[in-house]
């Protein structure tokens, strides 16, 4: 839209929310601020700017719409707006500390209402952020005591499978590993424990040899074949599900949990053993995942509550694209980078990682999976004089608490732009590139940027699956500022888990 239309817009909606506020005036507070109904401003608009309300309506169907769809900033000139419901007004903790004010009037509980308050970041005390810090490691602690008895449990269930799948295929060389976040053990008690049926990757040049490799693996797909070997083995109300991308089984173990099986071509696998890498690095960043994997979870705002969203593999690359590139002092270092030089040859980058045939744009193409499995980290000031066994030593800065991270990780992610693109590949410069219009451009850590160039295929392949939908996104950056502003202003871990 115009940008004079914008402008013309949201001029007159500050100017009316000033001019017809229903907060309280509290003339002893010099904070400004001003709240009116979204049905009596998006009324006055039609009747005062006809011309743009117009452009707008044709443009974004609803005032709502248009306000959400500003998520860049959400500032006009001094003022930040954003759009609440009641329940969010009256638990505003900025309404305790009078930067907005009690309602004068009764509103039903349906309406939205629009708010308006002055430019000026809250201030975050050493003590808050203390508190939350607390507040998130409360929170992980009590989730994994409920969950090691249950990942104790996972692992019996993959080794059972194991059994059945190598006795289903024992002419193929072939093993049942758990993938996704049952790999990284990062997922809740209720998701499904999922598996992947693995078999040694192909790294040949001869395209006939590739095709026969193909054929020879094709009888992994027939899952009404596996359902019967699955249920041999004592698994209940098996099912196989054909989808679009992939085929699975799903089951239930006599434990009760439910358990989703699908073949691997080895990239699943690959991308978790990679992860599971860099949560060795540090002690703060599987708290910090599973904090945003809880609260985009309770805030509905991941794949698996609605399609459409961001995945938990999208908010991994993303934590970790954050962690390493976008914090004046990194937590972490780029495993993947070729400059840190090490000389252990147990180091899977030393001993040139591992390639993987596939196809793209018709020819065979190689993915190099190589990263250091050789580095620690050490803080600035600790003493790292006797150097551990076979580690390469990466000195970090950094010393936020976690919930220094949170707050920062919600305030860099609170920018349409900074998730395209999202890459922890090589800290080259072409991985801080952008070469899609996806409005989330999340890129793999293996697949070398130039094949997306090369080919269309590719980016579906890899991108879309991981990306999200724009109006998901602008929910899922609305929903970061307000997490952010909350905890701004003082408020814990749980607190915008409930909002
Ligand atoms: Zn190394």
């Amino acid at each position: 839209m115009d940008f004079k239309v914008t402008d013309k817009l949201l001029s007159h909606c500050v100017v009316y929310t000033i001019n017809n506020t229903i907060a309280e005036r509290d003339k002893s507070n010099n904070k400004r601020s001003a709240v009116v109904t979204l049905k009596t401003l998006d009324e006055n608009l039609q009747q005062a700017v006809p011309t743009e309300y117009e452009i707008m309506m044709h443009q974004y169907s609803t005032l709502l719409e248009f306000l959400l769809s500003k998520n860049q900033s959400k500032k006009y000139k001094e003022w930040i707006y954003e759009v609440v419901t009641i329940n969010q007004y009256n638990q505003d903790s900025r309404r305790l500390k009078n930067s907005l004010t009690r309602l004068q009037t009764h509103i039903p509980f349906s309406e939205r209402l629009f708010i308006i308050y002055q430019n000026e970041a809250p201030e975050v005390t050493d003590c808050d952020v203390k508190l939350l810090t607390n507040s998130i490691l409360a929170y992980y602690k009590e989730a994994y005591l409920e969950l090691d008895e249950i990942y104790k449990t996972r692992r019996e269930i993959r080794n059972k499978v194991n059994i059945a799948i190598k006795r289903a295929f024992f002419e193929l060389d072939v093993s049942v590993e758990l993938v996704r976040s049952s790999h990284t053990e990062l997922d809740f008690a209720d998701d499904f424990v999922n598996m992947g049926i693995r078999f040694p990757p192909y790294n040949g040049t001869e395209a006939d040899d590739y095709a026969q490799y193909r054929k020879k693996h094709e009888r992994l797909y027939n899952n009404s074949y596996i359902s019967w070997y699955l249920e041999k083995v004592g698994m209940i109300d098996v099912h196989p599900e054909n989808q679009k991308f992939s085929k699975s089984c799903v089951f239930v173990d006599p434990s009760g949990l439910t358990c989703k099986l699908l073949v691997d071509d080895g990239m699943l696998f690959e991308r978790e053993e990679l992860f599971k890498e860099y949560l060795k690095l540090d002690e703060r960043i599987r708290p910090l995942i599973r904090a945003i994997f809880y609260f985009a979870t309770c805030q509905k705002l991941n794949k698996s509550a609605h399609d459409g969203f961001l995945t938990s593999y999208s908010y991994i690359v993303m934590i970790l694209y954050f962690l390493m590139k976008k914090l004046n002092y990194p937590v972490i270092p780029c495993i993947q980078d070729n400059s840190i030089t090490c000389n252990f040859p147990e180091c899977l980058h030393k001993n040139n990682g591992k390639t993987m045939t596939r196809v793209f744009a018709k020819k065979l193409r190689f993915i190099q999976v190589r990263y250091h499995t050789c580095v620690s980290i050490k803080k600035k000031d600790e003493s790292h004089e006797i150097a551990e066994d076979k580690k390469t030593i990466w000195i970090s800065e950094n010393t936020d608490d976690l919930g220094t991270l949170l707050i920062k990780f919600f305030d860099f992610y609170s920018t349409r732009k900074h998730f395209s693109p999202v890459s922890i590949s090589k800290a080259s410069n072409i991985s801080e590139r952008s070469f899609s219009n996806q409005p989330a451009e999340i890129q793999d850590p293996f697949i070398s940027i130039l094949y997306y160039l090369i080919t269309q295929v590719a980016v579906a392949d890899n991108i879309l699956r991981a990306g999200c939908k724009s109006y998901a996104l602008d929910i899922t950056i609305d929903k970061f500022i307000h997490a952010a502003n909350l905890l701004k202003s003082g408020h814990k871990f749980q607190d915008i888990c409930q909002i």
